[in-house]
């Protein structure tokens, strides 16, 4: 990676991190952003306000979770990043929110069902929940990798989302989808019993995403 495009990708973590207050992803400090580099990973430093952040202070982990640069020191979630990025190869971009609908979501343990069909945008008929370990554990970190199992995007019990991308505007993009998915499917369920689509109906709009994609990668049919 030459310096620029590293650089370009280190203002690209500080620019999500940034935009998770203004889109209402987090409130604080909460969660984290990181994108994979030649080495390893860079990841937003712990304690420090986004808005202060520069690129020299991101810190950057090989993928066992050692720190190769950087002064400060790497967000307390630094296993589940590494581990994602250890397995999922196609992954290159992690975005971790507390934000507010999903996190309340996250503590029914329970997953997002197929109540709408953007809820296949996760990878699956539904988006799993991690199981609850205490923040910054091994153990989250094996909980959080079994429910990505298959999925870019999961809840996590009692504590928030992770969501997965091949870029960092891909896994900002599917945060902010997710977030407003358990946002609309707490006001459905407020107003009475959900209904949920078939896993045949979910396939459809899988299948449907696939030519979509295409059809917009190739732009509008001028015929
Ligand atoms: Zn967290």
């Amino acid at each position: 990676m030459t310096k620029i495009k590293e650089l370009s990708l280190r203002q690209q973590i500080i620019d999500a991190a940034c935009a998770m207050h203004i889109d209402g992803l987090t409130v604080a400090n909460s969660g984290n952003v990181s994108a994979r580099s030649e080495r390893g990973l860079l990841i937003t430093p712990s304690g420090v306000a986004y808005e202060s952040l520069t690129p020299e202070s991101l810190v950057e982990l090989n993928l066992s979770g050692e720190k190769l640069s950087g002064q400060l020191q790497a967000s307390s979630e630094w296993h589940f990043h590494c581990a994602i990025y250890r397995e999922k190869t196609d992954v290159a971009a992690i975005v971790h929110a507390h934000s507010p609908a999903a996190t309340a979501l996250s503590c029914l343990r329970k997953p997002l069902p197929a109540f709408h069909y953007m809820v296949a945008l996760a990878g699956g008929y539904e988006i799993p929940c991690a199981d609850y370990a205490t923040f910054g554990t091994e153990e989250l970190s094996h909980s959080v990798l079994s429910a990505l199992k298959g999925y870019k995007a999961c809840l996590m019990a009692n504590h928030g989302m992770t969501v997965t991308g091949a870029n960092i505007d891909g896994a900002y993009k599917l945060a902010l989808e997710v977030e407003s998915l358990c946002e609309m499917y707490h006001k459905a369920a407020v107003l009475g019993d959900v209904v949920l689509l078939s896993d045949k109906e979910m396939q459809e709009a899988a299948d449907a995403f696939v030519v979509y994609g295409r059809a917009v990668k190739k732009g509008p049919n001028k015929a």
